[in-house]
């Protein structure tokens, strides 16, 4: 794309072209990057595609993620639309029994619980924030490309009518999602190798919930073809999804709510939590092959936060802190950049480090959550070394703090290696049906 003419003045009133920062992607990361902008006195502009309130998978949140809801000044607003999630509920076709994880459990007991949000009304209520906060936001308008050069950028943006408009910028932030639009543009995006699955889904009202306290607990479902979410919602719905592998989805013959159903069957404990529920419109959703990261989080211009830089796996409901959390770990990198400051750069380092952190971190256990030996140690946790604590740590999402988990899940790690030597055969077994299960194959959603 060449450089184009910007106005130099605004065009119209409430049309100003240029701004600080261009923030592409009104979801939570850059809500929230927009919403510290804002409030550092930056001239912050977010451009997003959609309208919100819109529709949005990802609704369990981690404990981790009320810090920064604090520190954003919106904790009140979330518990007000959000389910209290005080634990994770396991269930597994190998073992007879139900396994309870609480977050109070936790090696830092002072973040004992989360919330299950509408992601509608959550990224909408942070959208807001950041508007009310000073960002200029647009809605309906979709970033299309983004040209860099010495000063910073030169974005071009569509608008709801078709017609285009230049934003000239200092800095951009890409926190497009899924749509990784500098990703794809600067072709630094990765498959990612090591894992690989499909997801399918809907909304039921008249689900089976679990009582009193426990009644906004999330469910894992393990079945033959990867694991189930049961997420309760504060209205009374409940969001089912199946995370399986690729070749599952593909396999599918009939219609999509048929087939989420028939996969439904396949995991008699879920089905009968179902037995009594309808699927809300009649509609199932499916996404196809989703993990991948990209090669780089940042140039000299740019940051890539949240799921634009990398997206691995919803097992452990990491998505939406991960990406609050990455944008918090970005706002001082762009503060730099804009003032130019010597440290920019090694700030900038620091960053690409963080952002690669928590994937990491949350990846060696996503790998390996549907092999049997880590089934049994979450279905049978101890706590030798306290690495139950650590464990339950880690899915509280407390893996940027100084809660010093670290030496813990090292002996964790090192028990899941000794017992997977110690049950070769099933070990070997295991990863030969994974390796079969991960295979690429394309599938598309709908
Ligand atoms: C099946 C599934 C289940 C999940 N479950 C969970 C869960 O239970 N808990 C959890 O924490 N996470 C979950 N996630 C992950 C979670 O949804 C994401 O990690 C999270 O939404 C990332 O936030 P984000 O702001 O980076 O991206 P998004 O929330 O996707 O926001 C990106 C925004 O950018 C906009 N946009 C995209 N391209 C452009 C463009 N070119 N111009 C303008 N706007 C643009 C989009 O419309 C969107 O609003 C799940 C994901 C999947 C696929």
């Amino acid at each position: 794309m060449q450089p184009l003419s910007i106005p130099a003045e605004p065009a119209a009133a409430g049309a100003d072209f240029r701004c600080d920062v261009l923030v592409v992607g009104g979801g939570p990361a850059g809500s929230t990057m927009a919403a510290l902008l804002a409030e550092a006195g930056r001239d912050v502009v977010v451009i997003e595609k959609a309208h919100h309130p819109r529709f949005h998978i990802g609704e369990s949140l981690l404990p981790a993620n009320a810090q920064l809801f604090d520190r954003l000044g919106v904790r009140e607003q979330v518990e007000a639309i959000g389910m209290a999630k005080h634990g994770v509920e396991f269930v597994s076709p190998d073992h007879d029994h139900r396994q309870f994880i609480e977050f109070a459990e936790a090696w830092d007991k002072s973040m004992p619980y989360a919330w299950q949000v509408r992601r509608a009304q959550l990224d909408e209520l942070l959208f807001r924030d950041a508007a009310k906060k000073g960002a200029r936001t647009f809605e309906g308008q979709r970033v299309r490309e983004v040209a860099f050069d010495g000063d910073g950028a030169l974005a071009e943006v569509e608008l709801a009518d078709g017609s285009r408009r230049q934003w000239r910028a200092r800095f951009v932030v890409d926190a497009s999602g899924r749509d990784t639009l500098l990703a794809n543009q600067l072709r630094c995006k990765q498959k990612n190798r090591r894992h690989n699955s499909s997801a399918l889904y809907g909304h039921y009202t008249g689900a089976e919930r679990l009582p009193g306290k426990l009644e906004g607990n999330i469910t894992i479902f393990w079945f033959e073809h990867g694991w189930f979410w049961f997420i309760p919602l504060a209205d009374g719905t409940t969001s089912i999804g199946a995370v399986c592998w690729p070749h599952y989805l593909k396999s599918r013959k009939n219609p999509l709510p048929e087939f989420f159903a028939d996969t439904i069957a396949l995991c008699p404990p879920l089905a009968a939590r179902l037995a009594g529920a309808s699927l809300v419109d009649g509609r199932v959703y499916a996404t196809g092959n989703y993990s991948y990261g990209s090669a780089k989080s940042s140039g000299e211009r740019f940051l890539m936060i949240g799921d634009a830089y990398a997206f691995v796996d919803p097992v452990f409901s990491s998505g939406v802190y991960l990406a609050m959390q990455s944008a918090f770990d970005g706002v001082g990198v762009v503060q730099a950049v804009l003032d130019g400051r010597p440290d920019a750069a090694a700030l900038r380092r620091a960053f690409d480090r963080r952002v690669r952190h928590g994937p990491r971190e949350f990846s060696w256990f996503i790998f390996r959550v549907t092999n049997p030996t880590m089934r049994d140690f979450f279905m049978s946790p101890q706590n030798p070394f306290r690495v139950k604590e650590a464990l339950i740590s880690l899915l509280a999402g407390d893996v940027y703090g100084r809660t010093p988990i670290w030496p813990s899940i090292r002996i964790l790690k090192a028990l899941y290696y000794l017992v997977s030597f110690g049950n070769l055969g099933r070990t070997v077994r295991a990863w030969q049906r994974r390796r079969i299960n991960i295979r690429d194959v394309e599938v598309q959603g709908p």
